[in-house]
């Protein structure tokens, strides 16, 4: 039996980053149990992975945002369809496509109110996450849109592209506002 549970908690919060409440709670069996002394014993720890992440062959769209802060979808050779997010094959008849330019327009098909962001666009909360329409795209996109109202987010509501400055490219170097408030 962990004899000073409060003492093991800083630690352990100390550890691994993570509030006392939260480990007490996911440890209470080992902290407050009587487990048997060969039953198997778990730990608090944490692991921190970097890696390197290849966009493959939608490489081009993430570079053109970088740097040219210009959205690009992908037109099947084939059957014409635009897909963004492009596709190196269409998804519907396997031909290869070939990059277009989009425009900075797009409309809200759909959207949700988002209370608890991640942590890039935390001091964002409460956004909208939308799909939209990218003007000149067949396909939608999950993208956040930020409005001075939240409560004038409509379905069918015209917004506008905005850049990050600082663009790492990813899918975090760009959103919408509503058309109206650029
Ligand atoms: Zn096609």
């Amino acid at each position: 039996m962990i004899q000073n549970k409060e003492k093991w908690l800083e630690l352990a919060s100390k550890k691994i980053k993570v509030p006392k409440e939260l480990i007490e709670k996911a440890f209470k069996d080992e902290l407050y149990g009587n487990p048997s002394i060969d039953a198997p014993l778990e730990i608090p720890d944490s692991m921190d992975i970097t890696y390197k992440y290849s966009y493959g062959g939608i490489s081009r769209f993430f570079r053109e945002i970088r740097d040219n802060k210009q959205l690009l979808g992908s037109k099947c050779t084939h059957c014409g369809k635009v897909w963004l997010p492009p596709r190196i094959n269409c998804n519907e008849c396997y031909a290869p496509t070939e990059w277009i330019r989009l425009g900075d327009t797009a409309e809200i098909i759909t959207y949700t109110i988002v209370y608890y962001g991640t942590s890039v666009f935390y001091d964002k909360t409460p956004y909208v996450c939308a799909f939209v329409r990218v003007d000149g795209a067949d396909t939608l996109i999950m993208q956040n849109v930020f409005l001075k109202d939240i409560r004038k987010a409509r379905i069918g509501m015209k917004v506008k592209i905005q850049f990050r400055d600082e663009r790492n490219g990813d899918m975090g170097d760009f959103w919408y506002v509503p058309a109206e408030e650029v």
